[in-house]
């Protein structure tokens, strides 16, 4: 059955995280019914925090999420760039950080914006926990699934919104050396169980270094977390000594909160991801009634500051478009012509965004540091204002 006793079309999302869920809700408003399935056994909070600005806020006030949000809102801190041994060398308060990036935007725990979206769809979706797709088959009318907990269920559409290291895309098409460009970068993020000595509370501090970005923020108890990227030549091998081994290897050196956040992760890694940088990059997002959608078609990257956006308004798009066509294959082509332009363009400045986060030589460190002097000068800041809206 591809449509449910009430009538209405039914689809299956794979993945609960921002992509699957904002994508059930968004077809919620538009008629349909939607299962969907989630391989962790159950719902995951806190993680690392996120930014939405320009198009991301615009999303999540078009699916309607940011009163909830706004109550999660971390906001905007004190940033206070450092030397390796965790002495200031730049201060730029809020204020100016908070007119820098204007008033359309919020920094949430990536967990809470789920919680906020989870609300929205739990009475309306329905939930397999522990559940991830086996086989898929299609025909004329629909498409059948196999999950792993014995059911098959039918529907109109199945979505793989199972992130960069999807199943579904295993599953219809090919592996995953096929669509994964890595970019020879690993990232931890982490939420601090205890807050920091250092930095005081309401400020951040951030250590950027040859090829590495170190960066504790103290927003008081439960709500700070540290941040780390650098270049590895050979990411598997990071991924296989694991994040405490591997942070402390590569930013052992620093002080500051550093060592603290550091120890934090050695007593309890749990919450923490830690996994190579790489980009999903593929002709087409859909196959008959299969569509990617979020990281698992397009994986932008940390290095944009894009992804959730991209997976909010990915989701809240596929929505419209299928309320505008009738046809299932119409819509996926009508929408994903619509969404590639921006994810090529973000897909692009996160390769840029390399040498902010990780700079290949010291020109690179100069130049980033230039541009945050440049932010506290009044005559300047203007000009930087323009530039870091204009990259929304
Ligand atoms: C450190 C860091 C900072 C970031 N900062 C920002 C930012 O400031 N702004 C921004 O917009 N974006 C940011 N991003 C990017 C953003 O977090 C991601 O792009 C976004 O989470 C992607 O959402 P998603 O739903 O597509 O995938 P995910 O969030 O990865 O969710 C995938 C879900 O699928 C489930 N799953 C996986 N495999 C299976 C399977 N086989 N079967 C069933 N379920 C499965 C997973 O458990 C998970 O729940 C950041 C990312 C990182 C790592």
């Amino acid at each position: 059955m591809t449509r449910n006793d009430s009538g209405e079309r039914r689809a299956i999302v794979v993945g609960a995280g921002i992509a699957g869920l904002a994508a059930a809700m968004r077809l919620h408003r538009a008629g349909w019914q939607v299962l969907i399935a989630e391989r962790a056994p159950a719902r995951r909070s806190s993680g690392y925090m996120l930014n939405l600005v320009g198009g991301g806020y615009d999303a999540a006030e078009r699916l309607g999420i940011l009163p909830a949000l706004a109550e999660r809102d971390l906001g905007l801190f004190t940033s206070i760039l450092v030397k390796a041994d965790g002495t200031p060398k730049l201060t730029v308060p809020a204020a100016v950080v908070a007119a820098a990036v204007g008033p359309r935007a919020i920094s949430v725990f990536r967990g809470d914006l789920e919680s906020v979206l989870y609300e929205a769809v739990r009475d309306t979706a329905e939930f397999r926990f522990g559940t991830t797709v086996e086989a898929v088959e299609q025909d004329g009318d629909g498409v059948t699934v196999a999950l792993s907990d014995g059911t098959t269920e039918r529907a109109e559409l199945l979505l793989g919104a199972d992130g960069l290291h999807s199943g579904v895309r295993r599953l219809l098409f090919g592996p995953e050396p096929e669509h994964r460009v890595d970019l020879h970068h690993m990232v931890g993020a982490f939420p601090l169980r205890r807050t920091p000595r250092e930095p005081a509370e309401g400020s951040g501090t951030t250590f950027i270094g040859p090829r590495r970005t170190a960066a504790v923020v103290n927003l008081g108890p439960d709500r700070s977390s540290a941040f780390f990227a650098y270049r590895a030549a050979d990411p598997e091998s990071e991924l296989e000594r694991g994040p405490a081994r591997a942070l402390a290897e590569a930013f052992g050196d620093l002080g500051g909160g550093v060592p603290e956040a550091l120890a934090g992760l050695r007593d309890d890694p749990g919450g923490a991801y830690f996994d190579s940088v790489s980009q999903i990059v593929m002709d087409g997002w859909s196959r008959g009634r299969v569509a990617l959608l979020g990281d698992a078609a397009w994986c932008v990257t940390l290095f944009a500051g894009y992804g959730a956006a991209l997976a909010l308004a990915g989701a809240d798009r596929l929505g419209a478009a299928l309320e505008r066509h009738g046809d299932v294959a119409a819509a996926l082509a009508d929408w994903e012509a619509e969404l590639r332009p921006e994810v090529r363009k973000r897909q692009a400045l996160a390769r840029r965004g390399i040498a902010q986060f990780a700079p290949p030589t010291r020109a690179h460190i100069w130049m980033n540091e230039l541009t945050m002097r440049a932010i506290r000068l009044p005559g300047l800041r203007q000009l930087v204002q323009r530039s870091v809206r204009s990259a929304r």
